[in-house]
């Protein structure tokens, strides 16, 4: 353990003492179950253990980020050599408020899309099978069938770790732009509020089978994956131009494309992040030969790769 880790660890220690993890593995806290573990982890119960996490990272100069629920970042084998945040329990609530629905930055999106079911508000059926954390949401603007979390979003309320302070930030004021926000990196999404509409809850549910129906039928879901790992360029598909140059079905060590849907790579027990970057880099390089098109990964690649997605 280096020098940094030991002295943010007592920091954290002293204040949230057992629960503070060394080496803690990764690839279970995301759905490529791939990567190295987090030099140091803590599961915050609250604002005051994320301040102590933003106090022991300014202090020593580690690197501190949040995971959601994992299912957008892509770990490098040698881990994350910083603190590595997850949201406990305390974050998990909803909240009704007219048509307003607030709830914590770790509450899965599909259970907040089923609160909005059980009280008739519509507008929110797009997440029902988004496998996000309200939190991880928000940050990447997730969103599906024509909808995304910008056009329902009033504001975040942020936790920003180097100030240790939680600000209030209007949707406007985000940066959103499509599957990103401009949220800083240090900053941790504990609470959202969404404005939806009131609806038929027939006509809401009817929506969300259909929505999990879809991705029944078009995605991998048996096999670890993290989702489109493309964005789509303007006009187009990813999944469509990595088909029609030929790279479905590629495969190195344990990461494939997947046979189902080009734009999932899905991983097999034993495959490794460099795998999946390397097959990343092939099939950027595979399309662009072909379309001219270099893909922009959508996936966020945490720690350090020796080759990253150009
Ligand atoms: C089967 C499958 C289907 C998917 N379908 C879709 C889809 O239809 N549409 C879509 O948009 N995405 C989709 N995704 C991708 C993914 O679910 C979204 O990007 C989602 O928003 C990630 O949320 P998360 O909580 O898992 O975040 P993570 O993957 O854990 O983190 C993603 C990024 O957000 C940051 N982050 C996480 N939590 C917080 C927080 N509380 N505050 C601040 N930053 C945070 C992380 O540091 C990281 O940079 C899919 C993924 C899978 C596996």
């Amino acid at each position: 353990m280096t020098d940094a880790v030991l002295r943010a660890e007592a920091v954290l220690r002293a204040v949230c003492g057992d629960r503070v993890r060394t080496g803690f593995p990764m690839a279970p806290l995301t759905t490529l179950r791939v990567g190295g573990p987090a030099a140091i982890y803590l599961e915050a119960g609250s604002d005051a253990d994320l301040a102590v996490a933003g106090r022991a990272a300014k202090e020593t100069g580690l690197p501190v980020m949040v995971v959601g629920k994992g299912s957008n970042v892509l770990v490098s084998d040698a881990g994350f050599p910083g603190i590595v945040l997850r949201l406990g329990r305390g974050f998990r609530w909803a909240a009704r408020d007219g048509d307003r629905l607030s709830a914590g930055g770790a509450m899965p999106l599909p259970a907040l899309s089923g609160v909005a079911l059980r009280h008739g508000l519509a507008g929110i059926e797009f997440g029902v099978a988004i496998p996000a954390t309200v939190g991880g949401a928000v940050r990447m603007n997730a969103g599906a069938h024509g909808s995304e979390m910008a056009e329902v979003l009033e504001r975040a309320e942020v936790f920003l770790l180097h100030e240790g302070q939680i600000r209030s930030v209007v949707a406007a004021d985000a940066g959103f732009s499509y599957r990103a926000s401009a949220l800083p990196g240090s900053s941790v999404v504990v609470s959202a509020t969404v404005v939806l509409g009131p609806g038929r809850t027939e006509e809401i549910r009817a929506r969300m089978d259909e929505a999990r129906e879809w991705r029944r039928r078009t995605q991998p879901l048996a096999e670890p994956n993290c989702g489109s790992v493309f964005k789509n360029p303007p006009g187009d598909h990813a999944a469509r131009l990595i088909e029609e140059s030929g790279a479905k079905g590629f495969s190195i060590g344990g990461a494939s494309v997947s046979e189902k849907h080009a734009n999932f790579v899905v991983t097999a027990p034993g495959a490794r992040a460099a795998d999946v970057v390397a097959l990343i880099r092939a099939v950027q390089d595979r399309v662009e030969g072909l379309t001219g098109i270099r893909l922009e990964p959508e996936v966020h690649l945490v720690g350090e790769f020796d080759v990253v997605p150009g």
